[in-house]
């Protein structure tokens, strides 16, 4: 190959190995996201962080007295239990048929450190019910399954009746919470990963439970 040959061979291979992209766009890519995500998680950073929230909230009910009708409203997906296994092993995002089945084996873990705070406030005299976005088909499992994972003393489970399937999740928390007021309870606290769970009348100390998998509005 003559010198001319040479410099048109560069030039083809440089060519190739050229990428032709866009450097406009600061979208993070989904992959990336996830693997961000559960790194936070396998790592112990979310239980870190999780740690400083319930010593904090602790230290925050330390400081109330608890009457005959105090109460602390905990939501429990991603609050008083952990899909996180399931979340992962599904690469995230949402199957309905799996869903129900992970639901109704009434297996799924507690959050340790939402538990302790749940024990401190058992122990302390405070009453506790469960409100979730679970429906009522739900109930029967989701209740066995509060057992299982040790919240074994509460006074009401709380799910979404199918005339509430049409609320938000802000709307149907909030009316939960107005409810329970109606009936006597003082709300003095309320537990949960979202922040539809905590926004609204009525909820006291608002702890929130850090939760990286999604958003319920
Ligand atoms: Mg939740």
């Amino acid at each position: 190959m003559n010198i001319k040959g040479k410099i048109t061979a560069f030039i083809v291979i440089l060519a190739a190995s050229t990428v032709v992209e866009s450097c406009s766009s600061t979208l993070p890519n989904i992959g990336e996201v996830k693997e961000e995500v559960v790194n936070y998680y396998s790592s112990g950073k979310y239980g870190t962080e999780l740690n400083n929230v319930i010593d904090n909230a602790i230290a925050k009910f330390d400081n109330v007295e608890a009457a005959y009708n105090s109460l602390v409203v905990f939501d429990i997906d991603e609050t008083a239990l952990s899909n996180y296994s399931f979340d992962e092993g599904i690469d995230f995002g949402f199957v309905p048929g799996l869903w129900e089945q992970w639901i109704d084996s009434a297996k799924v873990p507690a959050i340790d450190g939402v538990k302790r705070l749940y024990e401190f406030l058992i122990k302390k005299g405070f009453k506790v019910v469960f409100v979730t976005g679970r429906s009522e088909h739900n109930y029967t499992p989701t209740y066995k399954n509060l057992l299982y994972a040790g919240y074994t003393i509460f006074d009401t489970l709380i799910v979404r009746s199918a005339s509430e399937k049409k609320l938000t999740a802000l709307e149907y928390k909030s009316k939960k919470r107005v409810e329970l007021t109606k009936k006597g309870y003082n709300i003095v606290g309320d537990i949960g990963d979202q922040y539809s769970d905590l926004e609204g009348p009525y909820h006291g100390i608002r702890v929130k439970i850090p939760n990286y998998t999604y958003i319920i509005r």
